[in-house]
């Protein structure tokens, strides 16, 4: 008989996999369907070997690992953490803003429990899910009325259908926003029934602009925050004070999507950057929308604030309740906005401002960190502490660049690429960027609590 039949016929069978000890341990722990498939697959790479090569480990603990790990791919969930090394604190890509254990601690309780989500508990009648976060709202940025809905987009979509369907919305040609993800004003403007009305040029929008487009037909005057990109030059654009009044007057409704909607003040960070949410509010903009999870840094949201009137008009919408958020959602929501009631607890206890507004001491002491503990296990790559900036990330405050400090690392026996490739295919996988021809680990957004797990990636990516 060939040499290879007879490797063939000492291969195990599934049955037998399955009721080894192994087999048996596999099946407490993991989906049966899991284990079998997993046998299955490693027995036909196995005799593929065989019949390829002529060799193969063939004894049901040579295959173990091999299963193993395939059994744990299978059953391990898609959507899983991974430790940010970009520096890019609301990275889209990565899930935006993080929530803090506090914040989480509501979310729990909020789901794990019934709640008096829809209840009013003072008059034993049916209430209403946005009453737990008006409150709040109205204290930390002085608006009289408040709705969140999934996501920014869809407050935009929601405040277009309701008050201009059918009719023009003014926007000035330097605003026709693309955000990433396919939300583009001009697609949402038409999604939601209303008729975009575009005035000026890319660089210079005047006050006439505005006056002179305006007809029977006109529904809402929207202004937007040009979240991710900046028109520097000879460029003008018309103020909210001279927009309020000119819808005052015209008795036309100003709408602005702010995008980010930052609520705390960044010029005491020494952060040049837009106006706060109050700010806005205060100059009596009659609708005002933005994210939950970008510089607010809480959840997945969109949060409308302005006059009741308009709330109220957008309550009553069909849309509404199919945008509305989720008691998970609103559980976090009101959590993260509590942190604010004292702006000092806010920066220290929201994630997303917190990594932002880190002093670049602390960041350098976190990368030196990183950079000593690797340097004790590393000796095939060369480590440093290097200075660099970060982005915000999330189309927030994209003309900033944020002083920072990388792990900085050039690795001897593989490329850099290949280093980037491996950490990126860990577990967790390790995200990081390339500079020249060294691998960064930007320390802004490396949490403590990562640096365990990112220093034995790094070590197994190099090892
Ligand atoms: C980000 C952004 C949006 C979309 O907000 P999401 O919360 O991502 O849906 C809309 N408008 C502007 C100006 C933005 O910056």
């Amino acid at each position: 008989m060939d040499k290879k039949q007879k490797v063939l016929r000492k291969l195990p069978s599934v049955d037998a996999i399955i009721k080894s000890f192994y087999g048996i341990q596999w099946c407490k722990t993991y989906p049966r369907r899991y284990v079998l498939k997993a046998v299955r697959d490693v027995i036909d790479i196995r005799r593929k070997e065989i019949l390829d090569t002529g060799s193969s480990d063939v004894s049901i603990e040579d295959m173990s690992a091999a299963i193993e790990i395939k059994i744990k791919k299978l059953s391990s969930y898609s959507l899983q953490p991974v430790i940010n090394a970009t520096g890019v604190v609301i990275h889209t890509n990565l899930g935006r803003s993080v929530l803090s254990d506090k914040i989480l601690d509501n979310v729990k309780k909020a789901a794990g429990n019934y709640s008096n989500l829809e209840y009013n508990i003072e008059e034993g009648k049916r209430g209403k899910r946005y009453i737990h976060i008006k409150r709040v709202l109205k204290e930390i940025i002085g608006a009289e009325d408040a709705l969140v809905v999934n996501n920014n987009a869809a407050a935009v979509l929601l405040c277009l259908n309701t008050l201009a369907k059918g009719k023009e919305v003014i926007v000035s040609r330097g605003e026709l926003v693309e955000i990433g993800g396919s939300f583009r004003l001009p697609d949402v403007m038409s999604a939601s029934g209303a008729l975009l009305k575009e005035i000026g040029t890319t660089n210079k929008t005047h006050l006439y602009d505005y006056k002179s487009a305006i007809n029977d037909n006109t529904g809402l005057i929207l202004k937007v925050h040009q979240s991710n990109y900046m028109i520097t030059g000879f460029t003008e654009d018309v103020s909210v004070k001279d927009l309020k009044t000119l819808s005052e007057k015209s008795h036309i409704p100003f709408m602005y999507d702010l995008g980010s909607g930052c609520i705390i003040d960044l010029k005491s960070f020494g952060i040049y950057s837009e106006p706060t949410v109050r700010e806005i509010v205060k100059a009596d903009v009659d609708i005002i929308t933005f994210s939950g999870d970008k510089l607010l840094g809480g959840p997945q949201g969109g949060v409308i604030v302005g006059k009741k009137d308009y709330i109220e008009r957008l309550q009553r919408n069909p849309l509404t309740r199919a945008v509305r958020i989720d008691k998970l959602t609103l559980a976090a929501f009101e959590a993260t906005l509590m942190e604010y009631i004292d702006e000092d607890k806010a920066v220290r206890n929201i994630p997303t401002l917190n990594m932002l507004l880190q002093k670049p001491e602390r960041i350098r002491d976190r990368a030196k960190k990183i950079a000593l503990t690797l340097k004790r296990q590393i000796k095939n790559a060369t480590i440093a502490v290097i200075e660099d900036t970060s982005k915000a990330g999330g189309g927030s405050l994209p003309e900033i660049d944020f002083p920072t400090y990388a792990v900085s690392i050039k690795p001897e026996t593989i490329s850099v690429n290949d280093l980037e490739e491996r950490l990126r295919k860990g577990t967790p996988a390790i995200i990081s960027r390339i500079k020249e021809d060294a691998l960064m680990l930007d320390a802004r957004t490396v949490r403590n609590k990562d640096i365990e797990e990112l220093v034995k990636g790094v070590h197994a990516a190099l090892g």
